[in-house]
């Protein structure tokens, strides 16, 4: 490998051809990945795309979706059977009877053992991650594990019926994609599905898998707040604009900061929290309604499934009210034991029973804000999304730190449907916003494991997606006839503390003294955010890939967020490590070079042959004994003395690469 530190100045032997050859594949291989890395984004197609027929654009959203399709040279969001442009994400199971949106929202408190919601918290993922152990004891539903996945059971048809989430979402989107059809009054086959920017392969994977259920070909899954800048973005020319795009749902709140110029979009940062949303300001007061009611009639309401479902969705009916007025009256007729309900409930009660939670979002706000390393008066627009965003003393706070005006004009639960359907019009080639390239990025940086638990990054955190980036290694032992390719991904030097997605392996390496072979490893990851990972060796050409799809070992947004707050805690402590590992290598390549190449030289003496080879091997013994757990300033004395004892001998032959060894700065970690 060109890495060797050796370079001989007389007469050019077999490896040092073999180097020139490796460090012009290496040079092409660099000018490749360049090429392939540079931020093309995902430009317009602007050849018309028939066999797609109208690409609809979903918003496939936890507690409530939203379909839109561009038609006429605008966006028309679909109104449901019902008239409602939103549709709750639910499923019900009613006897015979299968119900899906509104009216399976509204069975939850006749028959709340078997209608189904939140499925999105589930897609993609296991029974065991935290998170779902979590929101398993909110759920009135049955959730139990099969095949490692999640599995939810419910009587339909006077049977147990088993469904995996993404069967759920299925019966969502085609309720969604029947709407389209009756609007559009032809069938529907493409779709485009949002999710949220921070969801992982396997969740992606699982989405798209439920549009398959669906009956649809999911043409991109796209980013939830890349759509609402799309949505927003096409009255936007000329000067960079950076936008924060505030996402408050029913169950989930993000927050994504985006930059647009020249109808370019770019993520710089996201942030969030995966259970905030209306549902908690509904539950606040809830609360606040069954103690009232207990000290007003000594009635604990609590458990009783039929009153407490009625006060829900009364009381969401209130929240949206006030809204737009001042204060509401709640009345719910045969509440319980035969008694009504009835109270009132002011806008400032509301806030107040919900300030905490209204102020915990300025947290995400701030966070992206640092991470993307932008002063909140540098924001020039700020887009609301998600119906909670509806609410005054949001869009007050909002303005109040910002010291401007959110963004009108697209409805914030519509807008992310909004986008979804420009983006479908683009892929189909009918829609020629022409300018409009879209950029995402991966939330965290990608790459292998190598020699000393050592992680070797590949696709950095933040690049732009989609990308494909390749790097060689090789082997860390002679003859070695196979390398196990284990991926991980987090920010942290060391493997042990980053996310391991999956491994594979590759053999049949034919035998070679270590770093001779070249294996390539590409990781690939596609517009969708979906992860190929190959490695080849150069040589047979035989080759072996993986693509992450096993939610098992995938991250939640909670874990990136820990592990990017960790990894920049404990920097310094993997920076520290990593130059050991290297300079261990360093010693290492520098004894393995000598002794490997020692016996080609035909003018090195019998005597210098023999004390290099004391040195040599006192070195691989010192390396082997106490290489792990020296500093790194024991290791850099220790090559340095090796190098003091060789110079002697090795000055006339070897003068450019003993002076080098151990201070090439492009020295990589490259052994497997
Ligand atoms: P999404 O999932 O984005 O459609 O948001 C749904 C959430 O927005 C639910 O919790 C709704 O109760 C809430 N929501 C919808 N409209 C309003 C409104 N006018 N005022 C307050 N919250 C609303």
């Amino acid at each position: 490998m060109s890495r060797s530190p050796f370079r001989f100045r007389r007469r050019p032997s077999r490896a040092q051809s073999h180097n020139f050859l490796i460090s012009t594949s290496i040079f092409f291989l660099v000018f490749i990945s360049l090429v392939l890395l540079c931020p093309v984004g995902t430009k317009a197609d602007p050849t018309p795309r028939p066999e797609y027929g109208t690409v609809i654009g979903i918003d496939l959203g936890t507690t409530y979706s939203c379909v839109g399709v561009y038609k006429g040279g605008r966006v028309e969001i679909i109104a449901n059977d019902q008239g409602n442009r939103i549709t709750p994400s639910w499923v019900s199971f009613n006897g015979d009877e299968r119900l899906i949106g509104d009216s399976a929202k509204n069975a939850l408190h006749s028959n709340p053992r078997n209608t189904v919601f939140d499925a999105k918290r589930l897609i993609g993922r296991k029974l065991s991650e935290p998170d779902v152990q979590l929101d398993l004891k909110h759920w009135p539903f049955s959730v139990t594990e099969k095949d490692n996945k999640p599995i939810i059971t419910v009587k339909y048809k006077g049977v147990q019926q088993q469904f995996l989430p993404e069967e759920i979402s299925a019966m969502v989107l085609a309720k969604l994609k029947e709407t389209a059809e009756s609007f559009l009054g032809h069938k529907v086959t493409h779709a485009v599905v949002t999710v949220p920017a921070y969801f992982n392969d396997a969740q992606r994977q699982a989405t798209k898998d439920a549009g398959t259920i669906a009956g649809l070909t999911v043409l991109r899954v796209l980013n939830e707040p890349t759509a609402a800048a799309l949505a927003y973005g096409l009255d936007k020319k000329g000067a960079e604009s950076k936008i924060i795009v505030y996402d408050l749902g029913g169950g989930t709140f993000d927050v994504s900061l985006l930059t647009i110029e020249g109808g370019v979009f770019e993520v710089m940062a996201t942030s969030g929290d995966t259970h905030l949303g209306g549902e908690d300001f509904d539950n606040r007061v809830i609360e606040y309604l069954v103690k009232k009611y207990n000290k007003e009639t000594g009635v604990d309401v609590n458990q009783n499934q039929r009153a407490m479902g009625k006060l829900k969705k009364a009381v969401e009916h209130a929240k949206r009210a006030l809204s737009t007025q001042q204060s509401t009256k709640i009345e719910i007729e045969s509440f319980e034991n035969g008694n009504d309900f009835s109270d009132t409930l002011t806008r400032a009660k509301f806030e107040q029973l919900n300030a905490d939670l209204f102020r915990k979002t300025m947290k995400p706000v701030e966070q992206v804000l640092k991470d993307a390393n932008i002063k909140k008066d540098e924001i020039d627009e700020i887009v609301l999304v998600g119906g909670s965003t509806r609410i005054p003393k949001i869009q007050e706070m909002l303005r109040d730190y910002f010291g401007k005006e959110p963004s009108r004009g697209i409805h914030p639960d519509e807008a992310v449907a909004y986008g979804a359907a420009i983006q479908g019009a683009i892929l189909s080639g009918v829609e020629e916003p022409s300018e409009i390239t879209l950029i995402d990025v991966n939330s965290l940086t990608v790459g292998i494991e190598t020699t000393g638990g050592v992680f070797a990054p590949i696709i950095k955190r933040n690049t732009i997606i989609p990308t494909r980036k390749s790097q060689i290694f090789s082997t860390a032992a002679d003859n070695q006839q196979s390398v196990v390719i284990q991926v991980y991904q987090g920010e942290r030097g060391q493997t042990k503390h980053n996310n391991l997605l999956g491994k594979f392996e590759l053999s049949g390496i034919p035998s070679a003294p270590k770093g001779v072979p070249q294996i390539e490893v590409t990781f690939v990851i596609d517009a969708n955010g979906i992860m190929t990972i190959q490695a080849s060796d150069k040589e047979t050409g035989k080759s072996e890939s993986i693509t992450i799809k096993d939610g098992n070992h995938r991250l939640s947004k909670e874990e990136i967020e820990r592990m990017v707050d960790e990894a920049d805690r404990f920097s310094a402590e993997d920076e520290a490590h990593r130059k050991r590992v290297e300079q261990l290598n360093s010693l290492q390549n520098y004894v393995y070079g000598l002794k490997a190449q020692m016996n080609d030289r035909e003018d090195l003496s019998a005597s210098d042959k023999s004390i290099l080879e004391k040195v040599l091997r006192d070195a691989s013994v010192w390396a082997e004994d106490h290489g792990k757990d020296a500093s790194l300033e024991v290791l850099e004395e220790k090559l340095a003395e090796i190098q003091t004892k060789v110079e002697p001998i090795g000055k006339n032959l070897f003068e450019d690469d003993v002076s080098a060894a151990g201070t090439d700065d492009s020295w990589r970690h490259t052994e497997l």
